[in-house]
């Protein structure tokens, strides 16, 4: 069955000179290893034309279908802080845009389709491993409500790929996106100067994401709050669930507010602030506590890169940028309260509340997803639960108290808490028995049976409770290393 999809290349055809017009590499064996088929139903394409040959084509990128204008995009970032004005689709592509069921535009990008002219010393590849952890810990932040770039399949490419540990299955991970432009894409025309560009750039940003400030007065300033808010947002919502992303650069944070580029990403398990799992992350810059302070920083380099098309007056300008800045820091703030007022039942914020319960966490190994699994028995009197998380005994017992009489109508609460407290996260002790299984036996039952519980987070399941269940005490600590 051939595949025929309907592409509308807006990015190809609108934005010339940002990209580089570019093809997938040949593979000697591509196969699908997983397929979305719910995603895929979404996006209106054919699941047998998918299947077949020339699904697979696409999906692995060595024979796109007709209609797409593949291309490599170019952007700049701050790694770690320090500037790299090229960045770019190194070893990625944008296939083509696909308007779904509901006419919403979405990016299809391949991720490991071979190297670009943005490669730099890079092999252009992708191993099975970090797709698949892509996709599981997407699928998981997609169910768990979070704005995120979704995953479409994983191929395996039929090579091998020499990495730190020796030989992996080549892969590539197909993912779909509201859009794939970064902080880093406007950084790039910035650094270089291109105001043209950049101008062309907001324009086709504003079209995409923010279609009513066309044609406004003082655009990119509205622009860059609307961007701001977006990410506000996002991060709050990962600190809710305890998920560090590990790698924010400018380059891996998004204009459309979706999670972008899982690389060295976990969830907590125990409550620490300074939680980091990247193996390059010697600093801690992007651990958990830092993730609210990075985003804004980012931020800032955005409003930088924008500055020249919100004011000629530059001073002008970085006052007017400065206000959003500190604008969307108040807005994190009242965004993260609210995501623990509805993590605790609350029917409104209490600071304090959540102060406290920060506080008596403090050096006791407290796991973050089963605290807030343990609050309902506490309203039903049972404390039990919550108090067996805590190392030192009768640590919880004045906030249990106070949490009680925070709670006026225990029903309500626990219907509350219900819809945002995953029982499933993707625990990294599970994830690296999936990843290992899958790259190093061709086991793949793994993978699927954890990917089906982070796929309906907040059923529990008979029998399932294995996949709730904290590491055990003995487990490796878990690093993750950015060789995606
Ligand atoms: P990431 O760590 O995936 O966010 O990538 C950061 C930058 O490095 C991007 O410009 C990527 O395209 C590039 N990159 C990462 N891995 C490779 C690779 N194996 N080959 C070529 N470029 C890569
Ligand atoms: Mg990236």
């Amino acid at each position: 069955m051939s595949l025929s999809i309907p592409f509308d290349n807006s990015y190809a055809q609108e934005l010339t000179g940002l990209y580089v017009p570019w093809q997938g590499q040949d593979w000697s064996d591509p196969q699908i290893v997983v397929l979305n088929e719910s995603l895929a139903h979404a996006l209106g394409l054919d699941l047998d034309a998918l299947r077949g040959p020339d699904g697979v084509g696409m999906l692995a990128g060595h024979a796109l279908p007709e209609g797409a204008r593949p291309l490599a995009q170019a952007y700049a970032g701050h790694q770690f802080g320090g500037f790299s004005a090229q960045l770019g689709d190194g070893r990625a592509i944008l296939v083509g845009e696909v308007l779904d069921r509901d006419g919403a535009r979405w990016d299809i990008h391949l991720k490991g389709s071979g190297r670009t002219p943005f490669a730099r010393g890079g092999d252009g590849r992708a191993v099975l491993g970090p797709v698949l952890r892509e996709y599981l810990v997407s699928e998981a932040m997609a169910a768990l409500g979070v704005p995120t770039t979704r995953a479409l399949a994983a191929c395996t490419t039929g090579d091998k790929v020499l990495r730190q540990f020796g030989l992996e299955p080549g892969a590539v991970l197909a993912r779909v996106a509201a859009s794939h432009i970064r902080v880093g894409t406007f950084q790039f025309f910035a650094a270089r100067g291109e105001r043209d560009k950049l101008n062309l750039l907001l324009d086709y940003a504003i079209a995409r994401h923010d279609p009513d400030l066309t044609g406004t007065e003082g655009a990119a300033l509205q622009f860059l709050e609307r961007v701001g808010r977006r990410q506000a947002c996002l991060v709050a919502q990962w600190m809710g669930l305890g998920f560090i992303h590990g790698v924010m650069n400018t380059d891996n944070t998004t204009i459309s507010g979706e999670t972008i580029d899982y690389g060295p990403c976990a969830f907590m398990d125990q409550f620490d602030p300074a939680t980091v799992f990247s193996s390059i992350d010697q600093m801690g810059r992007y651990s958990y506590g830092n993730q609210p302070a990075i985003v804004l920083w980012n931020l800032a380099r955005l409003a930088e890169a924008l500055l020249p098309l919100i004011d000629p007056q530059e001073d002008r300008a970085i006052r007017l940028a400065s206000d959003v800045i500190s604008r969307v820091g108040d807005a994190y703030q009242q965004e993260w309260e609210q995501v623990f007022a509805r993590k605790l039942g609350l029917e409104a914020p209490d600071a304090d509340l959540v102060e406290e319960m920060h506080r008596i966490w403090q050096d006791q190994d407290v796991d973050f997803t089963s605290f807030f699994l343990a609050l309902p028995a506490t309203l039903d009197g049972d404390a039990a639960p919550l108090q067996s998380l805590f190392k030192t005994p009768g640590r919880a017992d004045a906030w249990v108290q106070r949490y009680r009489a925070a709670i006026p109508d225990p029903a309500a609460a626990k219907v509350r808490m219900q819809s945002v407290n995953p029982v499933y996260i993707p625990r990294n002790h599970l994830v690296e028995e999936a990843l290992h299984a899958a790259s190093f036996d061709g086991d793949l039952a793994p993978f699927r049976a954890l990917l089906a519980r982070v796929q309906a987070p907040f059923e529990p399941l008979a029998g399932m409770e294995r996949y709730a269940r904290p590491a055990p005490q003995d487990a490796a600590a878990v690093v993750t290393y950015c060789g995606t």
